[in-house]
């Protein structure tokens, strides 16, 4: 696995040029401001009429409508939420200069066909391993967020070494840069998000908090056990893989994860984790996904009215008032 840092920029790539972002939201803005502040010519691509137009102006940069935002763009970034891109695209496409690069922070739209990249352009991929606001704090600080990058198309021969020079300037050859394949980014991303970050995990709060409410425990109790001490583990495991986890709990509990664990998250578990990732990597998600936009997102806001319905969220807005600490850290 080859890991890109500092050094391997190329000095002349993107020199001076003008880039375009569209989208000013959790990645939009991290980016734009990085990139301003590493001595590009940043302009913002958003609607006039959104937050975004007047947040980008409070921060003092350009802003212009997409469609003027691309014109004279060497590079032109896709950071609008995953199922407007294509239209964006449309919308922009006739004003983007003829051996441009554009450029997604998740492969998306590229990998599953929405978006078919005009042949005269470089089509790149900078995904930052971490929300927007990290991206920008980090490298605030003088550090920066791993990056991972691919190349879907290279007209021009200087993909990579622009991809390069754009992930330099959000801050991501600090942390490093990782080379992957637009299908192994989408593919893999779409996995963790569904199987393990948040839906495997949310499932497996809400599950393990009805267990012990269901059998007359106390919802606050279970709620700190189930919810509440997750971060602490999260934390132990982000800093240290296992091996720091099981430092840090004491014999009981380590005695109990490696017997118990394997029971809960089991062979069948698996199984499903794998038809999973099929219906990832046969197309059957995005198609889903796509065609529950088209009908006006009705499955899906009723399925998120249950989730937020759920007791858990009830006690946890009771408890959490008495944290005020917790606030300070979102
Ligand atoms: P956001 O949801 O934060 O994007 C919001 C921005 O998009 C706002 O500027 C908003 O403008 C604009 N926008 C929303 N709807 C439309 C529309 N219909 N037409 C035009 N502009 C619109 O996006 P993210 O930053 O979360 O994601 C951007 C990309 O980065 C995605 O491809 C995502 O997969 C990827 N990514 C995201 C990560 C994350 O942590 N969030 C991590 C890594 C990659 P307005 O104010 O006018 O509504
Ligand atoms: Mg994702
Ligand atoms: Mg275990």
């Amino acid at each position: 696995m080859q890991i890109y840092s500092q050094k391997d920029v190329k000095k002349k790539a993107l020199k001076g040029a003008r880039i375009a972002i569209l989208g000013y939201g959790s990645q939009g803005r991290a980016h734009a401001l990085n990139l301003k502040d590493s001595g590009f010519d940043v302009v913002v691509g958003v609607r006039k009429n959104g937050d975004s137009w007047k947040n980008a102006k409070k921060d003092g940069l350009p802003v212009a409508e997409p469609a003027d935002a691309v014109k004279g763009a060497a590079l032109i970034a896709f950071l609008t939420p995953d199922l407007t891109q294509k239209d964006v695209y449309a919308e922009v496409i006739d004003n983007i200069a003829k051996g441009a690069t554009i450029l997604f922070a998740h492969g998306f739209n590229v990998h599953f066909k929405q978006i078919k990249p005009r042949q005269d352009l470089d089509v790149v991929l900078i995904a930052p391993k971490g929300p927007g606001g990290l991206v920008r704090r980090q490298y605030q600080q003088g550090r920066g967020v791993p990056c991972l990058m691919a190349v879907y198309q290279n007209a021009t021969r200087k993909a990579k070494d622009n991809a390069l020079a754009y992930a330099d300037g959000i801050g991501g050859t600090r942390g490093g840069v990782l080379t992957t394949t637009f299908a192994e980014e989408t593919e893999t991303d779409l996995f963790g998000e569904q199987a393990v970050l948040c839906g495997g995990a949310t499932e497996l709060v809400v599950k393990g908090f009805e267990t012990l409410v269901e059998a007359g425990y106390q919802p606050e109790v279970a709620y700190y056990e189930c919810l509440h001490e997750l971060k602490l583990i999260v934390d132990l495991l982000h800093e240290g893989g296992l091996a720091k986890m099981h430092q840090f709990i004491s014999e009981t509990a380590k005695y109990g994860d490696l017997t118990r664990g394997p029971r809960i998250v089991n062979a069948a578990t698996k199984r499903e984790m794998k038809k999973v990732l099929k219906e990832i990597q046969d197309g059957k998600f995005a198609r889903q996904w796509i065609a529950e936009n088209k009908r006006g997102r009705k499955r899906y806001k009723q399925l998120m009215n249950k989730d937020l319905k759920h007791k858990i969220e009830k006690v946890g807005v009771k408890l959490r008032r008495r944290m005020p600490w917790l606030q300070e850290t979102a």
